[in-house]
């Protein structure tokens, strides 16, 4: 199968790598070439907030080996300034262009950068790729003192965990009112809050950060409460923008994030499938919305359907209709959803002998089960994630594909 000669992915994450494991897979004979902006082959980057920084995982366990039969060019420490679609080349530094058959989308996505301009200072830090994390340990080694988290979202929330777990004194600060109630409903989002009190971390909830002041060796924080902290570190996990300024002026329709068909076909282009965190697509299984999806086992999947219908081409690639699952590990309670809670207007308890620690909740969309969520309920939510895959809602027209998890946890 050589009608695609070379097939360029942009982004060395796992959807890319994915992505380039499933063109093999399916007996693609041509030139893969991976382009990734990091120095290093795709990280796990769950461990980043967990295990690699409480140090339970070395730097080397954290990066995902390719398939030996992968035979893909790697160049890594490259990023793609542009894309060219109408000439099908892309622009790497130095003035060279890449041309391309086929094109994958994958760059993921770019944590957000706080408006004050905090981002810059060198007791501040972000977490997405290993050396963030190194470098963030770098900043805590050896110290006792205070550090605050900015952001109430599941990254925010996992380091405030780790930094607990390494006896670090902590507070998080977010606009919110409760933590991860973007992903969580309101019971559970408080529940889970409850739990980070119980395990000493410091809640400003509800306010911002008006204003900061930098020593050399302390950060300042005056927030719009009214209150002012002082840290040693500051950590800014305010969410993530998809990474998709080389796809300016390119053709890819983009609004917040590539937007793509049912099909993982890029919007407005020819040979060119998107997958990961950057993309956006509408999951016919629930409803025609083009969204994106930031997790992990939804970049595993997507990649390897992208993968497909790029070779399919777009008139016979089915649509990509996963059940989306998530898991987050916080203070030894496992957070699980599967399928799209988000999209429920009725909320039900499925266990009846719930507690604070363990819980199921189901969310319903005309009375359909669309999602579930589960606090210490992993085996419960995986039987629900089966059931929704046989049960869940399906758009007129759209043949969902089975699940294709290459089993990379
Ligand atoms: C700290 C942290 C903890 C997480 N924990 C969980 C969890 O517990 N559970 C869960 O389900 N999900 C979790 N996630 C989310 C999950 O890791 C992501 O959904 C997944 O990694 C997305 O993979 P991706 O390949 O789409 O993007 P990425 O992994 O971001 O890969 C994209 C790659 O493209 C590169 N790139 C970008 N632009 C260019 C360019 N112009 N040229 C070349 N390369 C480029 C980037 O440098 C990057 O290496 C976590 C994420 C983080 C950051």
């Amino acid at each position: 199968m050589s009608d695609l000669p070379r097939i360029v992915v942009v982004g060395a994450g796992i959807a890319g790598l994915c992505s380039a494991e499933r063109l093999r897979e399916l007996g693609f004979d041509g030139e893969i070439v991976i382009i990734g902006a990091e120095p290093t082959l795709p990280v796990h980057r769950p461990s980043l907030s967990k295990q690699f920084l409480t140090g339970e995982l070395a730097a080397k366990d954290v990066l995902t080996a390719p398939a030996d039969d992968l035979d893909a060019t790697w160049r890594l420490n490259t990023s793609v300034s542009q894309l060219d679609s109408r000439r099908r080349i892309v622009h790497l530094p130095g003035g060279e262009e890449l041309d391309y058959d086929g094109l994958i989308i994958a760059s993921g996505v770019e944590p957000r950068r706080h408006p004050g301009g905090l981002n810059g200072h060198p007791r501040a830090a972000v977490i997405r790729t290993r050396a963030d994390t190194r470098r963030l340990r770098q900043l805590l080694d050896g110290s006792r003192e205070q550090v605050v988290v900015i952001g109430t979202g599941f990254i925010g929330c996992e380091v405030a965990s780790s930094l607990r777990h390494m006896d670090h004194p902590v507070t998080v600060v977010g606009r919110a009112s409760a933590l991860m109630s973007n992903l969580l409903d309101s019971d559970l989002a408080t529940r889970l809050t409850d739990l980070h009190r119980r395990n000493r971390v410091r809640l400003e909830l509800g306010v911002k950060v008006e204003s900061w002041a930098a020593g050399s060796a302390r950060i300042d924080l005056l927030l719009s409460s009214g209150r002012s902290l002082s840290a040693a570190c500051v950590i800014v996990a305010i969410g993530s923008a998809p990474a998709v300024s080389w796809l300016r002026d390119s053709g890819a329709t983009l609004d917040n994030g590539v937007v793509c068909e049912s099909t993982c076909h890029v919007r407005g282009m020819e040979d060119v499938v998107a997958a990961g965190d950057v993309a956006s697509w509408p999951n016919l299984r629930f409803d025609t919305t083009p969204r994106r999806v930031e997790h992990w086992t939804n970049a595993i999947e997507m990649g390897r359907a992208a993968a497909e219908s790029l070779l399919s081409g777009r008139e016979s690639a089915s649509p990509f209709t996963p059940i989306p699952r998530f898991w987050s590990e916080q203070h030894g309670l496992r957070i699980q959803a599967a399928g799209m809670p988000a999209v429920g207007t009725e909320r039900v308890s499925l266990d009846p002998a719930s507690t604070s620690e363990r819980s199921l909740t189901g969310y319903l969309l005309e009375g359909e089960l669309a999602g579930v969520i589960g606090f210490d309920r992993s085996a419960a939510v995986l039987n629900y994630a089966k059931e929704l895959q046989n049960k869940a809602l399906v758009t007129a027209g759209a043949r969902p594909r089975p699940a294709q998890l290459a089993g990379r946890r």
